[in-house]
C-alpha cells in the first residue's frame, strides 16, 4: 500500500498517471511504479500493470528488490502524510484489497510501504491509525 506523497489537485485520472509516469521515467523506471492506482478525489480505479509485470514500487536500491518481484503495488493518488485517508477511502482501498484477492490463487498480506522499506509512504505515522483498518494487514 503506497500513498502518492502528492497533491494532483483537480487532475483527472488520466493526468494523474501521466504526472506518475513523468515522475517514474525520470528514476528510469522502466514503467509506472505500481499495479492499481486510486484516485479518492474521484473514486476512479486504474489498473496500471498486469501482476505477472514487475513493478518499481517498494525496493529501494537497486530497484527491483524482492518486495518488487512479490509484492502487489497500490497507490492512493494523495497524500497522507499529514491526514489519515476518510471512510470512503479506506472503504474504497478495502474493495481493492478484495478484488485483487479475489484475482489472484495466493493468499497475500496487505502491508504499507513502510513495512518493507524505511519510508513514510503510505503516510507519516500516520499509517500506524489507519493500517488496521485495511483488510489483510492482520
Ligand atoms: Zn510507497
Amino acid at each position: 500500500m503506497h500513498h502518492a506523497a502528492a497533491d494532483y489537485g483537480q487532475k483527472n485520472m488520466r493526468q494523474v498517471l501521466e504526472a506518475i509516469l513523468a515522475h517514474d521515467r525520470q528514476q528510469n523506471w522502466p514503467a509506472i511504479s505500481y499495479h492499481v492506482v486510486y484516485l479518492p478525489r474521484t473514486r476512479e480505479v486504474a489498473w496500471v500493470g498486469d501482476w505477472n509485470t514487475i513493478r518499481y514500487h517498494a525496493a529501494g536500491v537497486p530497484a527491483i528488490g524482492i518486495n518488487n518481484v512479490t509484492g502487489i503495488g497500490v497507490c492512493a493518488a494523495v497524500n497522507y502524510e499529514f491526514v489519515d485517508p476518510d471512510q470512503q477511502a479506506i472503504d474504497d482501498l478495502n474493495g481493492i484489497v478484495d478484488w485483487i484477492v479475489s484475482l489472484l490463487p495466493q493468499r497475500l498480506k496487505t502491508v504499507g510501504h513502510k513495512d518493507v522499506w524505511p519510508t513514510i509512504c503510505p503516510g507519516g505515522g500516520w499509517w500506524t491509525t489507519w493500517k488496521a483498518k485495511v483488510r489483510g494487514t492482520a
